[in-house]
């Protein structure tokens, strides 16, 4: 999706009705700066004030997202293409989310380990040890802490009775006993318990 056309239009859109940002902001019950944001391109409105953005400039969503109006014959392909690019960046967010999990945990179970032999293996104090041990614990528990946040936020887990896609709590997430990032939990649909998928999107 482009955003400086999709805010180019909303502007277009706006000045055709004579309206200023403050105005159309006051309609919609939020501040002047979020409409100069969209009308430079560097935010797209929440998609839970889209509906009512799209009904003051008296255009569709389609039309919204695509940055301009749409001839009836296009629509369809239009509404379509734009489905899949949303659904395109909502995949490629909940991808870097879970590469950022690797990158954050890789490192420190390295370094826990590299911690872990040099206290063991290397002449030093004793409390020396027990501090070097203890630290290495505590940092690869508050990562694996944060991995797990991570993991259960990106993406959705995949009933495999079922089918159905959604995210579990943090602590379901947690808890679950998990081989990489497919944890056996309890499907909130079916109530099946299985061995349930990391997928990056809600559909297929
Ligand atoms: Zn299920």
């Amino acid at each position: 999706m482009d955003q400086i056309k999709i805010g180019k239009f909303i502007a277009s859109c706006r000045k055709e009705l004579g309206m200023t940002q403050a105005g159309l902001a006051e309609k919609l019950g939020i501040s002047d700066r979020a409409v100069s944001k969209w009308e430079t391109g560097k935010s797209l409105p929440d998609s839970g004030i889209m509906l009512d953005l799209c009904g003051f400039l008296n255009i569709n969503v389609t039309e919204l997202l695509s940055g301009e109006r749409i001839m009836a014959e296009t629509y369809d392909q239009r509404a379509e293409e734009n489905l899949l690019a949303m659904k395109h960046e909502v995949e490629e967010k909940n991808r870097q989310m879970l590469r950022l999990e690797y990158m954050i945990a890789f490192p420190s179970v390295i370094a826990a380990f590299v911690m872990v032999f040099i206290a063991s293996f290397v002449e030093m104090p004793v409390w020396l040890r027990i501090a070097l041990i203890a630290f290495a614990f505590v940092m690869l528990f508050s990562v694996a802490f944060i991995a797990v946040g991570i993991e259960q936020k990106a993406g959705y887990y995949e009933c495999q009775k079922c089918h159905h896609r959604y995210v579990p709590t943090y602590w379901q997430t947690n808890l679950a006993m998990h081989m990489g990032r497919t944890r056996y939990m309890k499907c909130p649909e079916c109530g099946e318990r299985s061995w349930q998928k990391k997928v990056l999107t809600k559909e297929d």
